[in-house]
């Protein structure tokens, strides 16, 4: 991963961590923090504290935590990398492009130059068939241009015969364009580079051009390529409209490239899969107005509703998705052609809002008549509906279904969600049960709160008292985290803890509401390392008790040798008492 920190940190910045959930969850201001239903357990409480001012999130009771990227990566199922670039486009950053992965360095290389070989092979006399075809397909020189199109001589190992004078047969044999006898994939095809928001090449598109099985052939997944994360002419559309206000999501590349002749130059296409919530997520970070454009047919009607299911958990209200369906036997490419731009344009009066399609489906489940048709859709839609995580979202589609059903489906919604502890400190309570575990857990949380709050306490001296082999020892590292850059964003300290238990404790001194004086702060270090040091000391009096109990247990002995040896002066008693448990620990 080679995104610069400086990058993240800017972007972290640079956006709101209030604003990039409350997109996604409905917020609530209470005390110093925002609070919201947790998207990652079953809740029907507000569990989830989000901290405008530290930019970060704790939930108490499934410990989900973070700062924007983390919430994203789990809320959208992104990669750190998409996370990012997510974050950075909402703030209008674009992120490095030299700080690309040096993984795939070489595959894009490889594909970068595939792109000219095949250009160059479409301008000579073996490509000429397949410039009859874009002609008779109307595509002009210039648009062939724009997108690259290029063409794959109908050769079993023309471009392998090229690539492997220049590349390692290694990384060709990773790159997807060839056979695992390194033959070539692509043969007399029309070939089209799909390219990642950054403008790589990252895969091709091949349409055959003679009689020939199949008619579409893409790269297989590749380590620049998954088909369920990219979307063909996302670059090329942000190329030309910046920014995206609009988008039309159509089905293939050909689609794709004849709205673009036909001056609709903001549509792309999902590669030989159906739309999955990865591309819904995608779209919706550079455009507002999503327009699905398929046909009318039934394969049509088909795919719209997997962008229905596949878009339900990530709805959100300043997002407007909506279906065009093209009449039976047209597809966007004739559509265009036959009527024109203004009339495909046109279409965009007539869609179907999301929620419309999403209702008619229902209804179109059973007679709704009667009351068993009523309670086949109530039961149809429950588990979708239960997908939707936007609060006040969810709750207008429960309205909703309930008219349609007329059933309480906020009721039968509820009774099928898992009953779930609603005393969350009571739960919390129950896990620190253990007395002396809860004290230097308080402990622990003091010291983070007062470091979050006034970072440059990490200069006090008091921290050396926690020596090296301590189990506190964690409390320097974070502490030193601190001292490195004063400045820094405790998140970006968060980011270096290693350890759960350690990174909830951190956590939740991030959204802590207590407001302390650098004074008190200061005092408060000093009482929890010395709370800290004497919840050691007291282990060695409680375990030597157990000694001369005779109710020591192996490990305790262990523990015990370690704490007796880690001491700088060992007394004639500890010396003994070392002796004894080496003999009889086994
Ligand atoms: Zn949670």
């Amino acid at each position: 991963m080679s995104i610069p920190s400086s990058f993240i940190d800017q972007i972290l910045d640079q956006s709101d961590i209030v604003d990039i959930i409350g997109r996604r969850v409905q917020l609530n201001k209470k005390g110093t923090n925002f609070w919201g239903i947790c998207p990652f357990h079953d809740d029907t409480n507000p569990s989830m504290a989000v901290n405008q001012d530290k930019q970060f999130y704790y939930c108490f009771v499934c410990n989900a935590k973070g700062n924007s990227i983390n919430f994203l990566r789990d809320f959208e199922n992104l990669d750190f990398v998409d996370a990012v670039e997510s974050i950075a486009s909402v703030v209008g950053l674009e992120v490095p492009k030299t700080h690309q992965n040096i993984d795939t360095k070489e595959a894009i290389n490889i594909n970068s130059r595939t792109v000219e070989i095949y250009k160059e092979q479409l301008k000579a006399s073996g490509g000429n068939k397949a410039i009859e075809y874009l002609k008779s397909r109307s595509i002009t020189g210039e648009t062939a241009k724009f997108f690259n199109i290029g063409f794959a001589l109908d050769e079993w190992e023309g471009l392998f015969k090229i690539l492997s004078r220049e590349y390692q047969s290694e990384d060709l044999s990773d790159s997807g364009l060839f056979s695992e006898k390194m033959k070539d994939r692509f043969r007399g095809r029309l070939m089209f580079p799909i390219r990642n928001i950054k403008g790589d090449p990252i895969a091709f598109g091949g349409r055959i051009i003679d009689e020939g099985e199949p008619k579409y052939l893409n790269s297989p997944e590749t380590k620049t390529f998954s088909k369920s994360k990219e979307l063909y002419g996302l670059y090329e559309a942000r190329e030309l409209n910046t920014p995206l206000k609009s988008v039309f999501v159509v089905e293939g590349y050909m689609d794709v490239i004849a709205l673009h002749q036909n001056g609709v130059t903001n549509a792309v296409a999902s590669l030989g899969t159906a739309i999955t919530g990865l591309h819904i997520s995608k779209l919706m970070r550079y455009s507002k107005e999503i327009y699905v454009a398929f046909d009318g047919d039934l394969a049509g009607r088909k795919a719209a509703w997997r962008v229905i299911e596949n878009g339900l958990p990530i709805l959100r209200e300043d997002i407007n998705i909506k279906f065009i369906f093209l009449e039976e036997g047209h597809d966007p490419d004739s559509y265009i052609n036959q009527k024109g731009k203004e009339a495909f344009l046109d279409l965009r009066r007539t869609a179907t809002p999301f929620s419309q399609f999403f209702l008619d489906t229902i209804k179109e489940q059973a007679d709704l008549n009667t009351i068993e048709g009523r309670s086949v859709a109530a039961k149809f839609a429950m588990p979708l509906v239960s997908k939707i995580n936007n609060q006040p979202l969810k709750e207008a589609y429960i309205d909703e279904v309930s008219k349609v059903c007329s059933l309480d489906f906020a009721k039968l919604i509820k009774s099928s969600a898992k009953s779930l502890p609603n005393n969350i400190s009571s739960d919390l309570e129950q896990k620190n049960t253990k007395n002396s575990a809860k004290i230097s857990r308080k402990a622990v949380l003091g010291i983070f709160t007062s470091l979050i709050q006034h970072p440059k306490l990490s200069e006090e001296t008091s921290f050396d008292n926690i020596k090296q082999d301590s189990k506190f020892y964690f409390i320097n590292s974070v502490r030193n985290k601190f001292r490195e850059n004063l400045e820094s964003n405790p998140s970006i300290v968060f980011e270096s803890i290693e350890k759960e238990q350690i990174k909830n404790v951190f956590s939740e001194a991030l959204i802590s509401d207590i407001n302390l004086s650098e004074e008190d702060a200061r005092k408060m270090i000093l009482d929890c390392i010395s709370t800290i040091s004497k919840s050691e000391k007291d282990r060695e009096e409680i375990l030597k008790e157990k000694y001369n109990m005779q109710e020591i247990s192996s490990a305790e002995k262990r523990e015990l040798q370690q704490i007796i040896l880690i001491k700088e002066n060992i007394s004639e008693a500890d010396h003994n008492l070392l002796r004894n448990l080496s003999i009889v620990s086994d």
